[in-house]
């Protein structure tokens, strides 16, 4: 498979066909993408809208964790760690360049702790069977310190390494859409789905509108999937026939935040795992393309903010229980990113309860009586059984025809290849057999940003290209958020690049590119409440 060169006028060109696509989908996060995907692969025809960027909705703000949930292994959830574990491998089996196994130490404070983990772990392993990517160990404390050069000496009993896997989520979902657009499907961002089409009381089709000309299209499609994240029950309610009451909301959504620090803060290429906090909570420290990723909090809120601000309680939660665990506390001036993402929960609803089939307690898959497919809440790391999930629904319901699935699980995605450690900073690595490509284009050599840490890797004149030609990039965020991950990085970086950045997308688009909304955000990514 070759990189498609993906420009826009052909995109939108395509989406003015007149013609019935076997499946519409709505929404380009990991779910909207996976199904994409999967059903290309099955060779039914796909188009997928998104309102704004792949990934620019919660799919970019994960912990990057590729995992089967430690956690809901201690609440006794095997089917689902089972699933999560299996998935973890197809992630890391098809995506090397930007999924990888990483190593784990939770350390031990208490004489009991060790022990205690050490057990769930190795069932963790055995949960994972032919799919490990290796074995639990108990570790003394001298050996901790060792693999966690900056974890808090004092009191340390010893610990536990496992293995579990991490990702770049933003760069994985843009790898989705460009492998399922080289499969025949139409992937394209920023063109917001405004509306259903109905045929009688059935859904066939939608309407959209190009967020940058502002052209109207009309989509039909014999099924339409709604993989809107925490924004479902807004493209839900656009089923509703005139007149009806409102829908009980399908999502309550509760958010996470990250704070990102310098990597001195826990060298070394192991992540720290504080499996309960002091108020029973989780904590990672996960080293991540250079920096270290402190994470996360659970909180609920009401409103469905596309760039939602941390709350106060949060960033000194993380800042706390980060002073415990590392021998270096890290202060508010130590952050460098702050970047918040909301989870879509699942609520059960009333009035369709009984077309509702949870197939796991992670993810809802929900058809209508207009025959909408609405799909949301599990975790990036299920995205494909997920998708797998979704089709079921749709063949069940008469929607698509019914053909096998099981073709995604050794699917790699573009320019899969082995590639060096996501804990090292960005580089061409992360293009793995797509970087000859990258270097052939103008500005390979030429750095606009270096990570000052380890003097290695970086931004360079050509990945901007290459996010502009190959990548779908639109706009300085599109570069500087999701295909380089800068934003989340170094805020105040990727506001300096905003300007050198637009003026390569300048000459590679041939129209203005502004930093004014770009700026603002970094700027709200380098606030702490
Ligand atoms: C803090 C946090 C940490 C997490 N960590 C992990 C982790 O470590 N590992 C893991 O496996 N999972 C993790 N998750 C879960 C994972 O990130 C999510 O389950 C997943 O990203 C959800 O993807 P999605 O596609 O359903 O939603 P989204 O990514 O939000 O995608 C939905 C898309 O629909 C688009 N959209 C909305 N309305 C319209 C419309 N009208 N027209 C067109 N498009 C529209 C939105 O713009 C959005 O891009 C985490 C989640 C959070 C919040």
């Amino acid at each position: 498979m070759t990189s498609a060169l993906l420009p826009r006028d052909a995109l939108l060109a395509r989406l003015r066909e007149d013609r019935v696509w076997d499946l519409a989908v709505v929404g380009g996060g990991a779910t909207g993408l996976g199904v994409a995907l999967d059903a290309a692969a099955r060779g039914f025809s796909v188009v997928l809208l998104e309102s704004h960027d792949f990934a620019e909705g919660t799919s970019s703000r994960a912990t990057k964790l590729a995992h089967g949930g430690v956690r809901y292994l201690a609440q006794g959830d095997i089917g689902l760690v089972r699933e999560a574990l299996a998935e973890r491998g197809a992630m890391l089996a098809n995506a090397p360049h930007v999924a990888q196994r990483l190593p784990f130490v939770m350390p031990g404070y208490h004489w009991w702790e060790r022990g205690f983990y050490g057990i769930g772990l190795k069932a963790y392993d055995a949960l994972a069977g032919r799919r490990g990517l290796g074995g639990t160990e108990w570790l003394g404390s001298d050996r901790v310190r060792t693999l966690l050069p900056g974890v808090q000496p004092r009191g340390l009993w010893g610990g536990v390494k496992y293995w579990d896997g991490q990702f770049d989520d933003a760069r994985l979902a843009l790898l989705l859409a460009r492998t399922a657009s080289a499969r025949g499907a139409l992937c394209v961002n920023h063109c917001a789905v405004t509306g259903l089409l109905r045929d009688g009381d059935q859904v066939r089709g939608l309407t959209a509108r190009c967020g940058e000309s502002g052209e109207a299209f009309t989509v039909r499609a014999r099924c339409v999937v709604n993989a809107a994240g925490v924004w479902v029950d807004a493209v839900r309610d656009m089923d509703r026939a005139p007149g009806a009451p409102q829908r009980p909301a399908m999502v309550a959504p509760s958010q996470g935040v990250h704070l990102v620090v310098d990597r001195r803060f826990l060298p070394g290429t192991h992540a720290l795992l504080v499996p309960k906090t002091a108020d029973g909570r989780v904590l990672f420290a996960v080293p991540w393309l250079g920096k270290t990723i402190l994470g996360t909090t659970d909180t609920p809120r009401g409103d469905l903010a596309r760039e939602p601000a941390p709350f106060a309680a949060e960033v000194a939660f993380i800042l706390r229980e980060s002073a415990r665990y590392l021998s270096t506390a890290p202060q508010r001036s130590d952050v460098r990113s702050v970047w918040v993402g909301l989870r879509p929960l699942v609520k059960p609803s009333g009035e369709e309860a009984d077309n509702t089939k949870k197939l796991s307690r992670e993810h809802t898959v929900l058809v209508g009586r207009s025959g909408l497919v609405t799909v949301t809440g599990g975790k990036w790391t299920t995205y494909r059984a997920m998708a797998e999930d979704v089709l079921d629904h749709c063949m069940a319901r008469g929607l698509l025809e019914r053909r096998a699935g099981g073709v995604t699980e050794r699917l790699p995605l573009l320019g899969a290849a082995p590639g060096r450690p996501l804990t090292e900073p960005p580089g061409e690595h992360l293009y793995g057999s797509e970087a000859p490509l990258l270097r052939s284009l103008p500005g390979a050599d030429r750095w606009l940003w270096r990570d000052t840490e380890s003097g290695q890797g970086g931004l360079s004149e050509a990945m901007v290209r290459f996010a502009a030609r190959h990548e779908m990039a639109r706009g300085v965020a599109d570069v500087l958020a999701r295909r380089s991950r800068l934003l989340f990085l170094d805020a105040a970086e990727a506001a300096r690049q905003a300007a050198p950045v637009a003026a390569i997308l300048e000459e590679e688009l041939g129209r203005p590119v502004p930093t004014g909304d770009f700026i603002a955000l970094a700027a709200q990514y380098q606030r702490l409440p």
